[in-house]
């Protein structure tokens, strides 16, 4: 009997408790204990509940957003209904390193159902996409994505008291001809597995017998369109597998691999500090991977990539062996009819307030990469703001007017903080100041306006990550949680605009920082705090906290072990 098998039946005595499994790191015995509660079995009186009168919730989407909310919210309090076309839960920060086999598909996927069922209750998952939000009528209309044929409806509609979009979104491809049929994206676990086995493929072709080395040199040429985290992430694990692996299995054609990336702006990296860009480009430089800065992909073929160049105006096309598309996300089909009939057909993502309720809209709340904050401008409310703090209404606001409504203004229009930053203004009493900088006792409300003019300045909407999307879903549960409460007790800012206050604090995004991992264990990190690092050591933080930020301990386990299997034996270049 195996080690491992012996201490699987050992712990199957405690799965009614927790289960703890111990894994004996191989470098230096070091001790990783695993305990995951096993909460008590689902209840299976779901008709029950079903029947009973709860709020019924549907939640669109198992993606990072949802996820986060269906963990934390109580259900003993509402009956939930999940609906997806994935019936699991995936760790996309790592899909660039599923693209090489640095981790397996199945390390970072998490199934739903293992989700859910640790809640005190029972929460209903259906594997189907929604094709329809009928708002009017508190409906989703839902369609199975099981291919085979069912026995039965494949069509089915689920009424909601509340409803939680987190669809997230789709690759864009800016209708650029020749994408969708000829590139690969990397959005999707099933799109990383088809890049694995397209790359191994290009290098299968290389070899042939009775090719020229030009012939070779195009199926190695892999082009990455996009520089933004994911294409560099994932030129920078190419090109370690490639280095590391790929030369000791195919030593005839090491020296043909070109890897090309494209970027329409100046950098790569262009959201991060300069100063990780600068370091991105040169690491690449020195690896030899070709940056090719300033050129818009003007189309694709299954032989070539056209490219304008910007500085030049001049073509160039560049042959290839495969293309990976990453330059962004678009709003999904599903979304834009649903905007279309709340009146937000103009718009391009599904805007909320910063509540998270879908503007226009009673009852349906959107997280995740599928919505924006559409944050409420000061100046939009700067009468009212004026008039609430005028209590004697003089028509002017003294100093100590102001200061009674600050506290409600920093929460409701965070806007205000960030240009106090941006100006090192010690106190917001300082922008009654007038032009001169001298301080002012009263204002009136021209003044006031004028003081404020320049504070919408500083909305910035959030990055479309799952850190945000984490973020969310846990916030709009914690509203879900508190929700009979703040009926009572509200715990938001003043209403400027109306009586009383709002229910909630509204939601706060708070940035622990990005990585961007390199290749050849080397990794930039732009840390809280304006805080830059760089190199080997932050590789290590980006595995500790990678490892950490698992959803569950298996999902956990998984990856560092495979990170350690790939330390001592490399990526597995077999094309299943
Ligand atoms: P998703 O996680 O995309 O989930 C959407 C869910 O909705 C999925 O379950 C999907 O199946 C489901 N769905 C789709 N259509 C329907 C429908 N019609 N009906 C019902 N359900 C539907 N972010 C970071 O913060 N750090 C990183 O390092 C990072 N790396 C990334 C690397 C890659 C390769 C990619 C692709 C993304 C990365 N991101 C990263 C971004 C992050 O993955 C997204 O911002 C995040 O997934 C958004 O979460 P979400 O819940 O809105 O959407
Ligand atoms: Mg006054």
């Amino acid at each position: 009997m195996t080690i491992l098998s012996y201490l699987n039946r050992a712990f199957n005595g405690f799965s009614s408790s927790s289960k703890i499994l111990v894994v004996f790191s191989l470098s230096g015995g070091g001790l990783l204990a695993y305990s995951e509660s096993q909460s008590n079995s689902p209840s299976n009186n779901v008709e029950h509940e079903r029947l009973s009168n709860k709020k019924k919730v549907v939640v669109l989407g198992t993606g990072w957003a949802s996820t986060s909310f269906l963990k934390d919210l109580d259900i003993s309090r509402y009956d939930v209904q999940v609906v997806s076309p994935r019936n699991y839960f995936a760790f996309t920060p790592l899909l660039p390193s599923v693209t090489c086999g640095t981790v397996e598909a199945r390390s970072i996927v998490e199934p739903i159902r293992n989700i859910i069922k640790k809640k005190d209750g029972e929460i209903q998952f259906w594997e189907a996409e929604c094709t329809k939000i009928d708002a009017a009528n508190k409906k989703v209309f839902c369609r199975s994505v099981i291919e085979s044929s069912l026995v039965g409806k494949k069509e089915f509609a689920l009424d909601y008291d509340y409803l939680v979009v987190a669809t997230g979104a789709e690759v864009n491809t800016f209708n650029t001809p020749g994408v969708m049929e000829y590139c690969h994206f990397l959005k999707e676990v099933e799109d990383a597995q088809k890049i694995r086995r397209s790359v191994l493929d290009c290098f299968e072709k290389a070899i042939l017998p009775d090719l020229t080395d030009e012939e070779r040199r195009i199926s190695l040429h892999f082009v990455i369109v996009g520089g933004g985290p994911t294409g560099v992430e994932f030129a920078a694990e190419l090109h370690d597998f490639v280095h590391e692996d790929i030369v000791k299995l195919y030593p005839m054609v090491k020296d043909l691999v070109k890897i090309t990336l494209i970027q329409s702006g100046d950098h790569i990296l262009n959201t991060y500090d300069s100063r990780i860009s600068s370091f991105a480009e040169q690491k690449f430089a020195r690896d030899g991977i070709h940056v090719n800065t300033g050129c818009r992909v003007l189309g694709v073929s299954n032989k070539e990539v056209n490219v304008k160049v910007k500085s030049t105006g001049e073509n160039v096309s560049m042959p290839h062996g495969m293309v990976v598309w990453s330059t962004g996300v678009s709003t999904r089909p599903v979304v834009k009819d649903f905007m279309d009939q709340i009146g937000q057909g103009k718009r391009k993502v599904l805007a909320t307030d910063e509540w998270l309720r879908v503007k226009g809209c009673e009852n349906v709340y959107a997280v995740g990469d599928c919505a924006t904050i559409d944050q409420r401008k000061i100046m939009e409310d700067i009468g009212a703001i004026f008039n609430a703090a005028d209590k004697d209404k003089s028509g002017t606001l003294t100093v100590e007017e102001f200061q009674e409504i600050i506290d409600d203004i920093l929460i409701r229009y965070p806007q205000v903080g960030l240009h106090l930053q941006s100006k090192h203004l010690l106190s917001v009493t300082d922008l009654l100041n007038d032009p001169e900088g001298n301080a002012r006792k009263e204002i009136d409300i021209e003044g006031f306006k004028s003081a404020l003019s320049q504070v919408d300045s500083q909305m910035k909407s959030l990055p479309a990550t799952a850190q945000v999307a984490a973020q969310q879903g846990t916030y709009l549960s914690s509203c879900f949680n508190k929700r009979e409460l703040a009926n009572f007790i509200p715990e938001g800012p003043r209403r400027f605009k109306g009586t009383g206050r709002h229910d909630f604090l509204p939601f706060r995004y708070k940035h622990l920082g990005s990585f961007a991992p390199l290749g050849g264990e080397q990794a930039a990190a732009e840390l809280p705090g304006d805080w830059v690092s760089v190199g080997r050591s932050t590789q290590w933080l980006w595995y500790s906290i990678y490892a950490s930020k698992q959803v569950s301990w298996r999902t956990r386990v998984l990856v560092v072990s495979d990170w350690t299997r790939r330390f001592i034996f490399g990526r597995d270049s077999s094309r299943i």
